[in-house]
């Protein structure tokens, strides 16, 4: 059958008046929209969509959000659903897809990235934490760091070395990891917001079953690209409103404040408020290539526009604000449940958006990527790539 827009409008219909929202629980009323196919409507049915075109979300988003229906808070939720669900879906086993993907979507289970080391970032495939096979299972010892969510998760995506005998990116193997096991420690990491969003992880003989590896034994690069493409899509390439993002703020600012205003700051806001609005259409011309398959490389040109601009809104929100914009009111150490970029202050956007180029791949990196890959220029010199890890310089 198809489905279509009338098709999804009659379903949701139904949805509601089965479930209505304002007399049911909301994590029922999640659950039923899963059940329904109308969480993800690209996904599979039995898997909380329906196999429609990914575009067609928007039509039962629109629908339930005016019927006043809960959502299932995605900020909260991002790595699990713009980067775990991805590649469970690619490379996960049917038990697996079954297992993980509705509590992920309702948000019942939160998701972390164990991805980064101390001494793999940039250079990822250099990997070191070790995962020995055991019996029917995986042994898995080493220290992730810059985990974001950590501490509120339940399972984290893991690559993990499982081969030192062969080139870095060839004994790579990709697990979900059980944050609930003994063997893991998480830490706090503070950072220059004076926050804990991220943490370092410490892992000790943790005991992953063989059922909960993605992809093939010494695959987990492959897999692993799954998850980095949709990562920079996911950071920088949400959908918004126009002055939804980080340039919000900055023009309220502007129109509600007019003794703060001069003719250089207004042709700087200007031109940044331009440049914002080409990203934003930008990303929805990278929504509309999505709707054909998986993302490829051009989210790290979308990533890439959106640290920079990030970076430089906040700069200018600052300077504009004067002295009032070097104010931050609270260094204690909270542990934030997600990065919320226009309900907080100004100090906090300056402070924050530092990360945005580092976080899923620095901004170097990306050019790099965008060169070579998008591109077509020729590669950095690499001379490790047929060199044993364990032979590797470190
Ligand atoms: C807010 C935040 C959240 C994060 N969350 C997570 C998470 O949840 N999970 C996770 O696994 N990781 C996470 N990270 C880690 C992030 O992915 C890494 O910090 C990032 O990949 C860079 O690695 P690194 O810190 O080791 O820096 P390095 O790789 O050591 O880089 C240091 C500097 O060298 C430059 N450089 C490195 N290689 C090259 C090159 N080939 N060409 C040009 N320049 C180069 C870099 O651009 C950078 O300026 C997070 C980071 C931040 C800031």
């Amino acid at each position: 059958m198809t489905i279509d827009a009338a098709e999804l409008s009659r379903r949701t219909g139904e949805l509601l008046t089965a479930h209505p929202p304002l007399e049911t629980d909301r994590t029922a009323f999640l659950k039923a929209r899963f059940d329904a196919g109308l969480a993800w409507v690209h996904y599979p049915e039995g898997l909380g969509g329906l196999g429609a075109p990914r575009a067609l979300q928007a039509v039962v988003d629109a629908e339930l959000a005016a019927a006043g229906a809960p959502d299932n808070d995605p900020r909260r939720i991002g790595i699990g659903l713009g980067m775990a669900a991805p590649t469970i879906l690619k490379y996960g086993t049917e038990e697996q897809k079954q297992q993980f993907l509705r509590p992920l979507w309702v948000g019942e289970e939160v998701w972390c990235q164990l991805f980064s080391e101390p001494g793999a970032g940039s250079d990822l495939a250099a990997l070191g934490t070790r995962a020995v096979r055991e019996g029917d299972g995986w042994i898995v010892n080493g220290q992730k760091v810059w985990t974001s969510s950590a501490h509120l998760a339940r399972w984290a995506i893991l690559i993990a070395r499982t081969d030192p005998d062969v080139p870095k990116h060839a004994g790579i193997t990709y697990f979900v990891c059980d944050m609930t096991d003994p063997g893991v420690e998480v830490r706090p990491l503070r950072q220059i917001t004076g926050e804990a969003e991220f943490n370092e992880v410490f892992l000790t003989d943790v005991r992953i079953p063989d059922a909960h590896r993605l992809g093939e034994v010494g695959d987990g690069w492959r897999v692993a690209q799954t998850t980095l493409m949709n990562e920079r899509v996911s950071i920088g390439g949400m959908r918004i409103p126009r002055e939804g993002g980080m340039i919000g703020p900055i023009s309220q600012t502007w129109r509600e404040r007019p003794e703060l205003r001069t003719h250089d700051l207004h042709q700087r806001l200007l031109k940044l408020w331009v440049e914002a609005e080409v990203a934003r259409l930008s990303g929805e011309r990278l929504r509309q290539q999505l709707v054909a398959g998986q993302p490829g490389h051009e989210g790290a040109g979308m990533k890439l526009s959106f640290a920079r601009l990030n970076q430089e809104i906040s700069g200018l929100e600052v300077e504009l604000r004067g002295e009032e914009g070097l104010l931050y009111d609270d260094w204690t150490m909270r542990r934030p449940e997600l990065v919320d970029f226009t309900g907080r202050d100004a100090g906090y956007r300056y402070l924050r958006s530092k990360g945005n180029s580092i976080e899923g791949g620095t901004s170097e990196v990306l050019l790099n990527i965008v060169a070579e890959r998008v591109l077509g220029l020729p590669a950095e010199p690499r001379t490790d790539k047929d060199v044993a890890w364990k032979d590797l310089a470190r």
